[in-house]
């Protein structure tokens, strides 16, 4: 199995070695500052005690507090949080915000948890945590299976045990909570206008069909506007399986039955596919918005999409960027392509420490205006350098943080 930080660390190297970096910056972006390493207890609904380890990796913060979500799953490892931490400092680089990197996790699967026992586990995680996070400190988010629910209850027991009112100490909760408009809608959003932005340099014209692994918020958000934006979507998956319709699929209407079923197999009017087929269709835009390492050397060749587009965190291998390189395909980095979620976390906390609030259009149209930059930025570097767009991202970012670092 590929490690990610591994796979960070291949990444570093290559963009080090363009900068001719010191070798002093590239040990200290080689670690984590920090990890906190957490085993804390959680009572049951059969009253019975429980300890669950969680994490939090605080990775660099030369450009501003730690930035980073906190992710529920049972796969959850230290070295994958440590990655995850490491490519949220890149992100936030790459964004141009004012913000390191960090990551949290707890290994469950809280699909086995009751809503009152998934509270309970939220308020302990961050009440052990409590003294490692601030909003000038570390500023945790949503991201696998966490949501503005979750966001809620940690903002309320961390205000609670502080005895303070600190909205900024975490971003993606609900607008009832001091959260931003427009942020459940960030992430997929901010993926489809880096996607604008990249079809015009490719100057690759409607119709274009999509396929999107991973139906969580992200994918379903990017489905739904490129839907609106006439792309036909014509495959999406989940956990448990994918669908496929060749004359396009709803989003919308995917996600009432998803919510309905628990899944979007089955899906009426649609065919079975699995996760991996999925990878392998003949589109125009393949959208892996999972999971980490999805494709890798084993399955690279068999892409055959023209553009990927990386709304997961490291969905796609060093290995296999080699082979997609070489097959001339172009795949935008996840630290370019879902950089719309901190993007908006970033506007929620400047809205949270100034104490104005703008409506959605407002966002929207910042968030804009920011990936619009950062594509360019990066899109720039690339032809400057002549190196893809992961390399000519990390090349972008590791400037920007080591000049910080030097000063
Ligand atoms: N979890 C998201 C990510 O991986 C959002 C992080 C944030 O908003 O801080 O980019």
């Amino acid at each position: 199995m590929d490690n990610p930080f591994q796979s960070y660390l291949t990444q570093l190297n290559q963009a080090a070695k363009v900068l001719k970096l010191d070798q002093q910056i590239i040990d200290q972006l080689a670690v984590p500052k920090r990890l906190v390493e957490l085993n804390f207890p959680v009572k049951l609904d059969n009253g019975k005690i429980k300890i669950f380890k969680g994490f939090r990796s605080q990775f660099n913060n030369a450009l501003g507090p730690y930035k980073g979500g906190i992710r529920f799953h049972s796969d959850v490892h230290r070295d994958e949080v440590i990655a995850l931490s490491a490519w949220m400092t890149i992100k936030c680089a790459v964004a141009d915000l004012p913000f390191g990197g960090g990551k949290g996790g707890v290994i469950v699967d809280p699909k086995k948890l009751s809503t009152k026992e998934l509270k309970r586990l939220s308020q302990a995680y961050i009440r052990t945590l409590a003294d490692f996070v601030g909003q000038d400190l570390d500023v945790p988010a949503p991201d696998v299976n966490t949501n503005p629910q979750i966001m809620a209850w940690m903002l309320a027991e961390y205000e609670k045990v502080k005895q303070i009112k600190e909205p900024g100490m975490l971003t993606g909760k609900p607008v009832s909570a001091g959260g931003s408009q427009g942020r459940t809608e960030a992430t997929g959003l901010g993926g489809f206008f880096i996607l604008r932005e990249l079809l015009k340099m490719l100057k690759l014209k409607p119709p274009l069909t999509i396929a999107i692994q991973g139906f969580g918020n992200v994918g379903y958000w990017l489905a739904d506007v490129a839907h609106q934006d006439g792309f036909k979507i014509v495959a999406l998956s989940d956990s448990q399986g994918g669908i496929y319709n060749p004359d396009g699929l709803e989003p919308q209407k995917v996600l009432q039955h998803k919510q309905k079923t628990g899944s979007v197999i089955n899906y009426s009017g649609s065919k079975k596919i699995s996760n991996e087929k999925l990878l392998e269709l003949k589109v125009d835009i393949l959208v892996p918005a999972a999971l980490e390492n999805v494709i890798n050397k084993s399955n690279a060749a068999k892409i055959k999409a023209k553009v990927v587009l990386e709304l997961a965190n490291g969905p796609v291998t060093p290995d296999a960027d080699k082979i997609l390189d070489k097959k001339g395909i172009v795949f935008v980095p996840d630290v370019l392509a879902n950089s719309g979620g901190v993007t908006t976390s970033w506007l929620e906390w400047v809205q949270n420490k100034s104490g104005k609030y703008w409506p959605k259009p407002t966002v929207f149209k910042k968030l804009d205006t920011k990936m619009v930059k950062a594509f360019k930025d990066i899109w720039q570097e690339s032809k400057k350098q002549r190196v893809n767009l992961r390399k000519a991202a990390y090349i972008v970012a590791i400037k920007r943080i080591s000049r910080a670092m030097k000063k």
